[in-house]
């Protein structure tokens, strides 16, 4: 899935790190030094990577606004994301265009996440919706020049 020519590189990295568990979130780098574990996105739980990638009000937010724009299916929790991800139904093009959204999610949430830890930024969650939509819209289209493979869906992209 990670490696579908829908998904842009450097998400697919932070998704394939994500696959192994190893984003270092601070519940994760707690254990080998003491720190806050607070996450710096909404500052009530403990940071890890299930509340960054999809508890934390924030994520949530951003997941409201991507399903408006795009029907994404449902994801278990309590699942492997992965595993959800694979038994999608539907057609190729359609499947490989959810894919580019999670993959995009992660790796701006990733992101947001590291702005404030680092920067001491809140990144506004309209900010990293839009985003998610700019990089898969620009994607998708530009692998669509060749083939029209996702033509079906170039007008629900531009919304
Ligand atoms: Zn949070």
């Amino acid at each position: 899935m990670v490696w579908n020519r829908s998904i842009i590189p450097r998400h697919a990295f932070i998704t394939w790190i994500y696959s192994h568990k190893r984003l270092p979130a601070k519940v994760r780098r707690s254990k080998y030094r003491h720190q806050d574990t607070v996450c710096s996105l909404c500052h009530s739980e403990g940071e890890d990577d299930q509340h960054i990638l999809f508890t934390c009000p924030y994520a949530q937010e951003v997941w409201r606004g991507l399903k408006d724009w795009w029907n994404l299916p449902i994801l278990q929790i309590n699942h492997s994301f992965f595993e959800s991800m694979i038994n999608i139904k539907g057609p190729k093009a359609k499947k490989s265009m959810t894919y580019a959204i999670h993959t995009a999610r992660i790796y701006y949430l990733w992101r947001a996440r590291n702005m404030a830890v680092f920067q001491n930024k809140r990144t506004p969650s309209h900010q990293t919706i839009m985003a998610i939509k700019e990089q898969v819209r620009n994607r998708i289209l530009f692998l669509n020049q060749g083939m029209h493979k996702f033509q079906s869906y170039a007008d629900n992209l531009l919304l």
